[in-house]
C-alpha cells in the first residue's frame, strides 16, 4: 500500500505547524526518511516535529555528531543527519539499529544517502522547492510506504 500526501508551504511557519501535526500523530517506534537539497527546510519540519511531541530544547541538525536523541517529549525523538557520512559501515559504528528500530519516533535527514540500511516500513518525507512559485516556497510529499 502507498498513500501520499502533498502539503504545500509557503514559508517556514508553515513547514514547522506541518512539523508540530506530524510530531502530535507520532507514534513508538516509527520510521521517518527527510530528504531534499540543503536548506530546503528539513531541520525546520523536525524543529516542529519535536514541537509536536512536547520536547522544549532546542533542536539543530545534528550534521557533525550525525544523532541527537532528546528524551523530554511524549516519546523519544532520534533525530539523524546523515549528510557526513563517508561510507555506510559508518551508520553500523553508531548503531543506528537502536534508533531505526527503537521505541521512539525516528527522522534520518538525507536518508537517500544510505537508502540499502533503512527499515523497509516507513514515512517517507520529500520536500521541495518550486522557484516560481516563491522563494519561500516548498511543496512537502508524505508517503506511507511498506505497510501492509
Ligand atoms: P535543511 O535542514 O533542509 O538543510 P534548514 O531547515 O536548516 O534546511 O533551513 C531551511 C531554511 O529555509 C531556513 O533558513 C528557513 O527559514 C528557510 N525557509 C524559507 N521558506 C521555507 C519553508 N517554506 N519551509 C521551511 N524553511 C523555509
Ligand atoms: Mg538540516
Amino acid at each position: 500500500m502507498k498513500t501520499e500526501t502533498v502539503y504545500e508551504s509557503y514559508g517556514p511557519e508553515d513547514t514547522f505547524a506541518l512539523g508540530e501535526k506530524l510530531g502530535r500523530e507520532g507514534v513508538p517506534g516509527q520510521f521517518c526518511t527527510l530528504t531534499g537539497d540543503l536548506g530546503v527546510g528539513k531541520t525546520v519540519l523536525t524543529q516542529g516535529i519535536a514541537k509536536g511531541l512536547g520536547i522544549e530544547e532546542p533542536v539543530n541538525s545534528p550534521t557533525f555528531t550525525i544523532v541527537q536523541v532528546y528524551e523530554s517529549g511524549r516519546i523519544p525523538l532520534y533525530h539523524l543527519d546523515v549528510y557526513r557520512i563517508g561510507d555506510p559501515s559508518e551508520m553500523e559504528e553508531i548503531g543506528c539499529e537502536e534508533y531505526f528500530y527503537g521505541e521512539g519516533l525516528c527522522i534520518v535527514e538525507w536518508a537517500d544517502l544510505i537508502e540499502e540500511l533503512l527499515p523497509e516500513q516507513r514515512t517517507e518525507i520529500m520536500i521541495e522547492k518550486d522557484l516560481e512559485k516563491g522563494f519561500d516556497y516548498r511543496r512537502i510529499t508524505i508517503k506511507e510506504v511498506g505497510l501492509s
